[in-house]
């Protein structure tokens, strides 16, 4: 196993200044400093002189990327990806290599060595705060159980009554992602809460320094469980189904737990965990009555409402989908307007609309999906790359991540020169690979609602050119 990093680990519960009431302090400070703000929508660009890195501007954007992160899409132009290597996927830096650069001591271990044009020669920043980014994902996803109270329409899950994670491997699991500087680990099912053990797996991620993430349907929530979550989740999204009692039934197939008891552990949820989101399989009948869920999910004031692109059954034939999906962004966008930040979370190609600065409003994008930038632990006891991605990769993260596999499948070599000079490919990547491997058998091939980058549409924002 590789060495530990002494990568200080990041504090991410620094107070939130969400979206909107602290946008505009959030501006004045960035002024101070010199960082130039471009704003369409939610895409936040901001420009920094890499000349002038100083460990304040470090703490600003920290401070940036911590707040804005789950509500905008943000990118930064001109900063190098090791000054804050855990925001990478959201940098634009190789416009840079106009200017003059050079190597530092970080370059030789660094993954990035290639397509980094180096570290800007004018900077006076200490070189000894800077370490190589090192190749491992951002997040480790443990499925601790196959089992599940609900039979959801939209599911992926196997459904296997026994299939379980122990304790012991979920520890031995976290000893590894710790020595590997990984950051963030969430737990999800099945339902999670159907585990025995998950409190205490919750209770050893938190004193290891994790950020913890949970997913879970909230249909029990015991006292008692209730208050070990305040304690260890710093993040939990909650999977949504309706907007009514009618409507979560018949997505959800249940008929046991009360809609109103749910709702009531959802308020309560969001009362007791810094950030509160809501997961929403995007389905026939929600697409029938999206101002119902957005009038409901509005009143449930979640950080977010995470809308998924259904990857076990497409709503119809996946190439004839673009319509309805373009008319679904556009709303959300509006939902955005109206204070519910409302995305699509999953993969899909940015240029599924035609103007790519609406799209990143509302688009997460592949990095953080198909084996890009997290791994999934089954509950049989393998690594995957995705959720989506079932093929066993290796048992250990250094093994999986590794692997020619998960490489062969997420290599980016493949796709089309439009995609590989566009603004927008660190975080598109072209959409979603599992799909692709749905309707053409082969995880190399593009994603069926690929279509072309419009040609005018390549820069993020106007802007200073850097
Ligand atoms: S190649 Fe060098 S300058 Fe570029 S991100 Fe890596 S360490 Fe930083
Ligand atoms: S051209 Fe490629 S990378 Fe750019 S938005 Fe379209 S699909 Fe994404």
């Amino acid at each position: 196993m590789p060495a530990p990093l002494t990568r200080p680990r990041l504090c991410y519960n620094v107070p939130s200044m969400n979206y909107p009431n602290s946008y505009p302090s959030l501006a004045k400070l960035l002024k101070r400093h010199n960082i130039l703000v471009t704003s369409e929508n939610l895409f936040l660009c901001l420009d920094v002189d890499a000349g002038q890195l100083t460990p304040t501007i470090y703490k600003i954007l920290e401070l940036v990327w911590l707040s804005v992160k789950d509500t905008h899409f943000l990118v930064l132009r001109g900063v190098p990806f090791c000054f804050l290597p855990y925001a990478r996927h959201r940098i634009l830096y190789p416009g840079l290599r106009k200017q003059t650069t050079r190597t530092i001591e970080a370059c030789g271990s660094c993954c990035l060595q290639g397509k980094c044009p180096g570290w800007p020669a004018k900077s006076s920043y200490p070189l000894s705060r800077i370490q190589p980014v090192i190749d491992m994902p951002n997040e480790i996803v443990f499925e601790i159980t196959a089992r599940c109270n609900l039979s959801c329409r939209y599911c992926t899950g196997i459904k296997q009554a026994h299939t379980e994670l122990s304790f012991a491997q979920v520890r031995t699991v976290l000893d590894e992602a710790l020595a590997l500087g990984i950051r963030a680990v969430r737990f999800t099912g099945g339902e999670p809460l159907l585990h025995p053990e998950l409190l205490q797996m919750l209770s050893l991620a938190k004193q290891m320094g994790f950020y913890v993430l949970l997913n879970t349907n909230a249909t029990i929530l015991p006292d008692a469980t209730r208050q070990v979550l305040a304690r260890t989740v710093d993040n939990i999204l909650v999977s949504l189904q309706g907007h009514d009692a009618d409507s979560e039934k018949e997505l959800t197939n249940d008929a046991q737990h009360s809609f109103t008891e749910k709702i009531r552990h959802l308020f309560q949820l969001r009362t007791i965990i810094p950030i509160f989101r809501v997961g929403t399989v995007i389905s026939q009948p929600l697409l029938d009555r999206l101002p119902a869920y957005f009038l409901f999910i509005k009143t449930l004031r979640p950080n977010s409402w995470e809308l998924f692109r259904p990857m076990a059954l497409p709503l119809t034939d996946p190439r004839s989908e673009i319509p309805a999906f373009q008319k679904l962004l556009k709303t959300l966008l509006y939902m955005n307007q109206q204070g519910l930040r409302a995305i699509l979370a999953n993969a899909m190609p940015f240029c599924v609309l035609p103007d790519l600065t609406m799209a990143a409003s509302v688009l997460l994008g592949a990095a953080s999906d198909d084996g890009h930038s997290r791994l999934v632990m089954d509950a049989r006891g393998y690594f995957k790359s995705s959720y989506f991605m079932p093929e066993n990769i290796g048992p250990t993260i250094h093994s999986a991540w590794h692997s020619a596999e998960r490489k062969n499948n997420c290599s980016v070599s493949l796709l089309p020169d439009a995609c590989q000079s566009c603004d927008h490919f660190n975080w598109c990547l072209a959409g979603s690979r599992s799909m692709a491997r749905f309707c053409s058998g082969t995880y190399q091939d593009l994603d069926p609602l690929f279509t072309t980058r419009p040609s005018n549409a390549r820069h993020i924002m106007p802007g200073r050119n850097v």
